[in-house]
């Protein structure tokens, strides 16, 4: 089955690295990746393009990506970290 067409601006789902510190009573982050939708949940827009973003976190370097949506809505980690869970919209 193929992953998408390939042929349309909007990517079908995009895999990124993002912080889990819902689960930490410290609040360390755990990189987790995951695969959203590539789009916007709120308009439907295309969600930006993940780039690497390095940050210290209790003593260790960890890399997740960050993307800026060219809509202007914020991705904030636990919706998305959400959204993977909840799996693909329909
Ligand atoms: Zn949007």
């Amino acid at each position: 089955m193929p992953l998408s067409s390939g042929h349309t601006n909007a990517v079908a789902t995009l895999t990124v690295r993002v912080a889990d510190r819902r689960h930490s009573p410290v609040d360390l982050a755990t990189i987790r990746t995951i695969t959203i939708a590539g789009t916007c949940p709120r308009c439907g827009g295309p969600r930006g393009e993940p780039y690497p973003y390095n940050f210290y976190d209790d003593g260790a370097w960890l890399v997740a990506d960050c993307w800026d949506n060219p809509c202007g809505h914020v991705d904030l980690y636990n919706a998305v970290l959400a959204e993977a869970e909840r799996g693909p919209r329909t």
